[in-house]
């Protein structure tokens, strides 16, 4: 299984990257902010991650890292 690793302080909250997954795994959390006062990106069924990237390449801000 892949591997996700989020810099949630970091995460701007764009939603960019949970249109980019193919799985429709990823969503921004309603209830959990970063310091910033964004709402961070949250996975909701890892197990259903095809380790594809296309989170991580579709993050302007490099959030995201997966590993495979
Ligand atoms: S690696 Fe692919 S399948 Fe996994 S969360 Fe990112 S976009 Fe979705
Ligand atoms: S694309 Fe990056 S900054 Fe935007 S919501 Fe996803 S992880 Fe956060």
């Amino acid at each position: 299984m892949a591997k996700i690793t989020i810099e949630k302080e970091r995460c701007k909250g764009c939603g960019l990257c949970v249109l980019s997954c193919p799985k429709k795994i990823l969503a921004l959390s309603e209830t959990e902010t970063n310091r910033n006062g964004y709402f961070v990106l949250q996975v909701s069924d890892m197990s259903q991650c095809i380790g594809c990237a296309n989170c991580a390449v579709m993050c302007p801000d490099s959030v995201i890292c997966v590993e495979r």
